[in-house]
């Protein structure tokens, strides 16, 4: 059982924390680890002050081992009609990106062993990928750097205008596109660093799947959800203000998007009564659909194990904390 004891807690959300290996720049720099696990869900720092998780995953911990404790649940929920989304958290070179890209490819290969598996049904997979950036939306499956208006409907719900929706053929072919959306974004962090830590990524998978002939009542249903893989900017400039619950200001520099995400996932996590706002930002509002309601979530919160950055990283855990 997920957030058992936390007290009107929603069960469906997943809140896990992963701590990289030291890079060779750190330990060129005689930098040691200042975070260790101490067991599969606490992890401890060098004042002995722990802090307990769902999951905690040490640096020796591979990425598919990640996946298997963290997002797979939650990721597989969707081809039962479930909603999910799968979020990476923390500050710049914490390994999101990192994590990220080896969560969807394991993700590929178990949605794909599903549908091998269920020959009676009878699949069809869309994708669509966008980028957020100082509350700007960009198609990440087109060249065009235009940005995409997000509009309600009251029949599909919020959705971005003229994204582009893929219609996956196969296997090789979801791989190629998720490969197109890194290199799209690479293109950003080359010539624009400050771009890629402040900026969103969403890749969302649709799957519809029907009964390809009458068994029985149930398996005749057709059945149809998303699953969103979010690559959040870097958190060093939002997490204290996050962790502080301190509101958005205009102007300030704190990306409004991972502002409002913190916001909506602290209320979620304490109980769905009351206002949750949703529309304040443009992530929340294209993620409304997979957040709260019965959407499962999983949030796997990146941490550097570096001395100097241990104040990023225990904002990090704050943030995981009252998200939990
Ligand atoms: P972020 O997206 O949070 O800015 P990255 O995912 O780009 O961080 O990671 C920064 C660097 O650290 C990259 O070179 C990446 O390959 C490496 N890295 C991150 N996490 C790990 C890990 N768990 N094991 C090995 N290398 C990692
Ligand atoms: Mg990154």
């Amino acid at each position: 059982v997920i957030g058992d004891g936390c007290g009107g807690k929603e069960e469906r959300m997943l809140v896990s924390v992963r701590i990289r290996p030291l890079n060779s720049m750190e330990i060129a720099r005689n930098e040691f680890s200042v975070w260790e696990c101490i067991s599969n869900t606490t992890i401890m720092n060098q004042n002995k002050c722990f802090y307990e998780f769902d999951r905690v995953f040490g640096c020796e911990c591979t990425t598919k081992k990640v996946y298997e404790n963290s997002a797979k649940e939650v990721v597989l929920s969707v081809v039962n009609g479930v909603n999910s989304s799968v979020f990476v958290y923390g500050q710049t070179s914490s390994g999101k990106t990192y994590t990220m890209n080896g969560i969807t490819e394991c993700s590929v290969a178990d949605v794909y062993e599903y549908i091998e598996r269920h020959e009676e049904r009878e699949f069809v997979l869309k994708f669509s990928a966008i980028e957020i950036y100082n509350e700007v939306v960009r198609d990440l499956l087109s060249t065009d750097a235009r940005p995409l208006r997000v509009l309600d409907d009251p029949e599909r719900g919020t959705f971005v205008e003229k994204l582009r929706e893929e219609t996956v053929r196969n296997k090789d072919h979801l791989k190629a596109l998720l490969l197109f959306c890194q290199a799209q974004r690479q293109i950003g962090e080359t010539s624009l660093n400050e771009m890629s830590s402040r900026s969103h990524q969403i890749l969302r998978l649709t799957i519809e799947s029907s009964a390809r002939r009458y068994s029985d009542k149930d398996s005749f249903s057709t059945l149809s959800a998303s699953v969103n893989f979010i690559d959040l900017a870097g958190s060093e400039r939002a997490s204290q203000a996050l962790s502080e619950g301190i509101r958005l200001k205009e102007g300030s520099h704190i990306n409004r998007s991972l502002l409002t995400l913190g916001t909506v996932i602290r209320k979620l996590s304490k109980g769905r009564n009351g206002h949750i706002p949703y529309r304040d930002s443009k992530l929340t509002r294209i993620l409304q659909s997979s957040l709260g309601g019965n959407a499962r979530t999983a949030i796997i919160c990146t941490i550097s194990p570096a001395r100097s950055h241990f104040e990023q990283s225990r904002n990090t855990l704050l943030f995981a904390k009252c998200a939990r």
